[in-house]
């Protein structure tokens, strides 16, 4: 006999058989004749009743049998005559491998969001915790399922770069000078050149240029790693290191990167809900009762396509106060793409051809010379969950576009040569997984929905 997930214990073929369980106490409640322990072993939201006939055990036995104490229970698996579970084991033999006294943070349900923060070493082992950690798991899987499936390849793209010209956001610098005396050169600057690289380097903010180099090389490539932005923004949606899934796809053009991004969210959905059904449940019921019915609508509708320049007009002609003006040109804010989602279109909304101001250097201009080929699909509650664009492939208007914005060239020389060999239109987009992971879990901040999160200010566990 060997130990047995509690995943795996409902069934019917195992009633009657030994079985050998472990994991950690929920509960213990009883009498002087039987005692019940409610024991989960992470594998699913279900915990296992275990009940200890007294007469076969004494209090002393089961004196550290208390929440938060991991144990290992040899029984017999019976059908259960109470009520909320189907099987129960009637446990013969009990080993205690480690107790838990009172001072156990996670001893009673119902601690808040903000006090199980304080506690993200111990929260996997709640409920809430357990089921959103297996469902970033299972979505995990499902993205590299999906891109494995369309024959895409996983490309490894470099955390510590030295291109500052992202331009997607503040930046962590990497350095191993000694920052209590810093080399300086003859104008007085840090002297990078005695830097471990020998120049100065930074955490990524995106691996999208290299997964460019990736894309135009092997077809159709994605990454999926951390990724580091150094934002001081204090919001339900941003965190310092995230992961993101960046697939790029050579002579894709900006409709068939909006297919790929429907696709490939409504592929991951599915997934958890077909995999993940119990925690999902779970999270309905506890968090929200619209969670499952939000799900399969998404799953079962056509996201809108509009232009920028149409959602301006809605948003102009909605007559709601918002706190950040709307007008053409202005960098729309999480309180208009949600207007647009939630209230105007009530579905997902792709908004595309955005103002070249407000986007990246590398987006695909468009003829008016003044829009380009961007898009970002916009989702209930979230925001912006993708942002992407066709990319601009033609090596005049890219340089063009570096010079007018002065990215310093010496870091661009790589990035333009696919331009100048074999160049192809091409697109790509990424995927903030945790936001994904937000909508999935019906969670409302992001620091909930990654075991360990990094935000200013925080960076314990
Ligand atoms: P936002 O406007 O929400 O800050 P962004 O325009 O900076 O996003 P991109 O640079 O396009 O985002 O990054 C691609 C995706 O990565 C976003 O659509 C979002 O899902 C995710 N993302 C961006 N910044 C963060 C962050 N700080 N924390 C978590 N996810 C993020
Ligand atoms: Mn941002």
């Amino acid at each position: 006999m060997s130990h047995i997930k509690v995943v795996n214990i409902f069934s019917k073929e195992l009633i009657g058989h030994e079985v050998e369980v472990k994991g950690w106490v929920r509960t213990r409640r009883g009498n002087k004749y039987v005692q019940f322990v409610a024991l989960n072993d992470g594998s699913t939201i279900k915990n296992i009743q275990i009940v200890f006939d007294m007469e076969k055990f004494t209090d002393d036995d089961l004196r550290l049998v208390t929440t938060g104490a991991a144990i290992r229970v040899v029984g017999t698996l019976v059908e259960s005559m109470g009520k909320g579970q189907t099987v129960e084991v009637q446990a013969a033999e009990l080993e205690i491998y480690g107790t838990a006294d009172d001072t156990y943070p996670m001893q009673k349900k119902g601690h808040t969001l903000e006090f199980l923060r304080e506690k993200a070493h111990l929260r996997p082992r709640t409920n809430t915790f357990g089921a959103v950690l297996r469902i970033r798991s299972a979505l995990a899987f499902a993205i590299h399922r999906f891109f494995n499936e369309r024959g895409f390849f996983y490309l490894h793209t470099p955390l510590i770069t030295a291109s500052d010209c992202e331009g997607a956001g503040a930046m962590f610098q990497v350095t191993t000078l000694d920052l209590e005396n810093l080399p300086r050169n003859e104008e007085g600057k840090v002297d990078y050149t005695q830097d471990f690289f020998g120049k100065m380097t930074a955490l990524t903010v995106s691996g999208q240029l290299e997964g460019e180099l990736g894309a135009t090389a092997l077809g159709a490539i994605y990454t999926f790693g951390p990724t580091f932005r150094a934002e001081r923004s204090n919001t339900p949606r941003h965190l310092a290191e995230f992961w993101m899934i960046e697939p790029e796809v050579a002579f894709n053009t900006i409709a068939e990167n909006m297919d790929l991004a429907e696709e490939f969210i409504k592929y991951c959905i599915v997934h958890a809900l077909e995999h993940c059904a119990d925690d999902i449940a779970f999270l309905n019921d506890h968090f929200d009762n619209e969670l499952i019915e939000r799900l399969k609508f998404v799953v079962d509708n056509d996201f809108v396509r509009l232009p920028y320049t149409e959602g301006v007009k809605i948003l102009e002609a909605s007559g709601k106060k918002f706190e950040f003006p709307v007008y053409w040109g202005a960098d729309l804010q999480s309180e208009h793409e949600r207007y647009l989602v939630e209230e105007h279109f009530r579905r997902p909304v792709i908004l595309t051809d955005y103002p070249k101001e407000i986007k990246a250097f590398y987006m695909k201009m468009n003829d008016d010379g003044k829009t380009v080929r961007a898009m970002d699909v916009l989702f209930p509650k979230i925001g912006e969950i993708i942002g992407g664009s066709e990319r601009e492939e033609n090596y005049d208007k890219l340089l063009a576009r570096i010079e007018e914005l002065h990215i310093p060239m010496k870091d661009m020389w790589w990035y333009l040569d696919t331009r100048r060999f074999g160049t192809v239109p091409h697109s790509g987009f990424g995927l903030g997984f945790e936001r994904l992971v937000l909508f999935v879990t019906g969670m409302t901040n992001i620091r909930d929905v990654i075991p360990f999160p990094r935000t200013p200010n925080n960076a314990e566990f």
